[in-house]
């Protein structure tokens, strides 16, 4: 299972995914990305993730994987790079920083549709939010309104960092969705 490791709290990613009982791999040029069952795109700074995806080339053999229908799930800067703007995985315009100034971090207690187990502890750091999107896109939960966790096919975005929190449903949800869980 890869984990795009250019940028950001990759390892954190690593350790849940040991956790569930994947083997995780680290990503970082486009044949890292062979023979993979699933990928995350963890959360950290999205104009550095999107510099470093640029200088690997690995845009297109990210997009590839993707449409091969192998599961995704991307965190905070990892939801942005599924957006239109960016990979184009998913059919959702994101609004960066938009929970407020730079700093602002908080964490809450989020249910989303569909997950079983009670609500999962959310840890929000200069979190985005879904500003739009289309028809074939599922909303799990919203936060203020706004939608934070959304779902199409095979492809799962959440705006905050469950791995913080150590809460592994997501993680495990990726394992599912590929049918090995
Ligand atoms: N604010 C960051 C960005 O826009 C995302 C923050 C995060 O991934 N925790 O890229």
């Amino acid at each position: 299972m890869g984990v795009l490791a250019l940028q950001g709290d990759f390892e954190a990613h690593a350790k849940l995914l040991r956790d569930v009982g994947g083997e995780p791999y680290e990503v970082r040029v486009p044949a890292d990305l062979e023979a993979l069952d699933a990928l995350i795109i963890p959360g950290g700074e999205s104009t550095v993730m999107s510099l470093g995806i640029e200088r690997e080339r690995l845009a297109g053999p990210l997009r590839e994987l993707i449409a091969a229908g192998t599961p995704v799930l991307g965190t905070c800067a990892g939801m942005i790079m599924l957006d239109r703007d960016h990979l184009g995985v998913l059919d959702i315009a994101t609004e960066r920083n938009a929970f407020g100034p730079q700093l602002r971090s908080f964490e809450v207690d989020l249910e989303l549709s569909g997950m079983d187990g009670g609500p999962l502890r959310a840890v929000f750091i200069r979190a985005p939010w879904v500003r739009d999107h289309g028809p074939g896109v599922d909303v799990l939960a919203r936060l203020d309104g706004h939608p934070v966790a959304v779902r199409q096919g095979q492809a799962v975005a959440v705006a905050f960092h469950p791995e913080l929190a150590g809460d592994t449903r997501l993680h495990r949800l990726l394992l599912d969705i590929d049918g090995r869980g």
